[in-house]
């Protein structure tokens, strides 16, 4: 397997201002050393509940915020060593759906001018194709070539979403990060349009990363996942081992608050009890020790690493083995 993308000891800490002078007085870690690899063609997902810097890393990568420290290697560069200018060239490749279409679509602007403006700010196609290449790209959406003369107000949330992917793939791209693509959607249209990536993925050997808080839709699309915690990564391995074996006691406590498919099949039930933790004074030693049924007295002091426990699977926590 091809690594695409690879992150390393990512940290991404807010500053919090305060006092009569404005300084930082503290930090939000959001990212807080984090390394994983995406593999050519994947889809690595990436859970947990909101706050767990899911997100967070997303923005990273696309380098919409700058990250603290860390290195994001993308073809032989680091893209955080990129300059502004370097970074735009290299956004061609990297791109991003966010939850809300709507949100990130013009109103004023059409269909046409929407896409044509993608298409002309990397200038992947000549001016005089554009018109066509436009047609092309809602075929493969599954709009029609007349959606081109509408304004976004005039689509349901679901076609919406189908422009945003239209506009995400007018570059040609080689990652895509969904940012909660589907989240706003109807349970039907969801499973519409995660095909429709599903599909797209194939035809275009697209690589995603896929950050959701929802585990049916992650059990859906995913070949890996990610499970995130306050910050840090608890567990990552093949969508069957993350579904039918998770190790870590939250990744457990995740799963085990979903409806199991097969209601024959006995599902243990580990309720997470308090809220998540403030990122800005994590737990010490593992960040999950103070809601984790399993804690033991080293869990207070000491944070685990994240290890390999079996193939294609890794996980910190002091009691798997
Ligand atoms: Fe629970 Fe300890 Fe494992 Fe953390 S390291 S998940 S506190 S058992
Ligand atoms: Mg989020």
């Amino acid at each position: 397997k091809k690594v695409l993308l690879s992150v390393n000891q990512l940290k991404q800490y807010f500053p919090i201002k305060g006092g009569i002078f404005g300084r930082t007085v503290n930090h939000v870690k959001a990212v807080d050393d984090i390394s994983f690899d995406i593999y050519q063609g994947e889809t690595l997902s990436i859970v947990g509940e909101s706050g767990c810097g899911k997100s967070t890393t997303g923005r990273a990568i696309l380098r919409l915020d700058e990250p603290t420290s860390g290195t994001i290697q993308f073809q032989e560069k680091d893209l955080l060593s990129l300059s502004k200018k370097e970074m735009r060239k290299v956004r061609k490749d990297l791109q991003v759906i966010f939850q809300d279409p709507f949100a990130s679509l013009n109103p004023r602007q059409t269909v046409e001018q929407i896409l044509n403006e993608a298409l002309a700010i990397q200038n992947v196609v000549p001016k005089e194709n554009r018109k066509h290449r436009i047609e092309e790209l809602l075929g493969h959406v599954g709009l029609r070539p007349e959606s081109m003369e509408r304004y976004p107000h005039e689509f349901s949330g679901g076609q919406r979403q189908r422009i945003g992917i239209a506009r995400a793939l007018a570059v040609e791209p080689k990652l895509i990060i969904c940012d909660e693509a589907v989240s706003a959607l109807d349970v039907s249209i969801q499973a519409q349009v995660l095909n429709l990536l599903k599909s797209l993925q194939r035809q275009f050997n697209l690589t995603f990363l896929f950050i959701s808080h929802d585990l049916g839709v992650v059990r859906h699309i995913s070949d890996r996942v990610m499970v995130m915690y306050l910050g840090k990564v608890v567990e990552i391995a093949d969508k069957k081992s993350i579904f039918e074996q998770p190790q870590h006691p939250y990744t457990r406590a995740l799963l085990s608050a979903i409806p199991v498919p097969n209601p024959v099949q006995k599902r243990e039930r580990i309720i997470l009890t308090g809220d998540v933790p403030s990122p800005i004074d994590p737990p010490s030693g593992c960040r999950f020790h103070t809601r984790c049924p399993f804690a033991i007295d080293i869990c207070k002091s000491q944070a685990p690493e994240l290890k390999i426990s079996a193939q294609n699977h890794q996980v910190a926590c002091h009691i798997v083995s």
